[in-house]
């Protein structure tokens, strides 16, 4: 059984302040059976793990370097996240791919410094439009996934978000058919790779997910979850999200 997750990029969005909803979430959600993770900038992990503790919300970084210390000027090491409280780190956010022109082994590589920090790496992997107009999506995120996952993973270490890119923060998504095509297309290409530990290994959606499409999401066979942006600065929205989660 694949616990689900709900997961919250703020990317550079949020305050010492905002950490407030942490306390919201956590009483709203006392009894979820989903994980729910929230993954604010690197300044804010230390508090915001502090204000979480043990409780139903857990923490994530948004990214990590690939060495475990060294010349890396205003990067931070996964060992470092670890020891902040925090249990996730995002890798290979398409924000991060085109931004810092990441490559699928550098995320991966990313990812493998995570998992031996002792932290779970979501991979994040996506289509652009024009990939999907010409109808390339498939291929493309078979290749995202077999470039940037590393070897050995398992449903403990690893989650793959497959977030189309033209959808981030665009208010647009894939249909549901889309969708269900490409989480089946990832479950088979992980079985494939990893055998029944491909089965244990959660993907979540991510992409314009908003109180009012969560459901019909969350419907579709081999979607664990959701990585969600913009709804998940406020637990006004946030928490609607997991609730459709935990009915699911
Ligand atoms: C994201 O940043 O990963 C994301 C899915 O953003 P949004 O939910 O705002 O589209």
């Amino acid at each position: 059984m694949r616990r689900k997750l709900a997961a919250g990029n703020w990317k550079m969005n949020g305050s010492r302040a905002s950490l407030d909803m942490l306390e919201t979430l956590a009483a709203a959600h006392r009894v979820s059976t989903c994980d729910i993770v929230i993954c604010p900038p690197h300044p804010l992990l230390f508090p915001a793990a502090k204000i979480c503790g043990s409780g139903p919300v857990q923490v994530g970084a948004q990214d990590c370097h690939t060495a475990a210390k060294g010349a890396h000027t205003g990067d931070t090491a996964a060992g470092l996240i670890a020891e902040t409280g925090a249990r996730y780190v995002i890798v290979g956010h398409s924000e991060r791919r085109e931004a810092h022109g990441e490559s699928d082994a550098q995320v991966r590589a990313k990812a493998e410094a995570a998992i031996a920090a002792g932290l779970t790496a979501i991979v994040c992997i996506g289509e652009s439009l024009e990939q999907r107009e010409a109808g390339e999506a498939l291929g493309v995120i078979k290749a995202q996934l077999a470039g940037s996952v590393p070897d050995g993973s398992t449903g403990a270490t690893l989650v793959v978000a497959y977030e189309p890119i033209w959808a981030i923060g665009t208010g647009k998504i894939p249909t549901l058919e889309q969708i269900a095509e490409v989480h089946a297309s990832l479950r088979a290409e992980l079985v494939g790779r990893f055998g029944d530990t491909g089965k244990g290994i959660r993907l979540l959606y991510g992409g314009s997910v908003k109180p009012e499409n969560a459901a019909g999401i969350f419907a579709i066979a081999d979607v664990d979850g959701a990585l969600v942006g913009g709804a998940s600065l406020k637990a006004e929205d946030f928490s609607p999200i997991i609730a459709a989660l935990d009915a699911s």
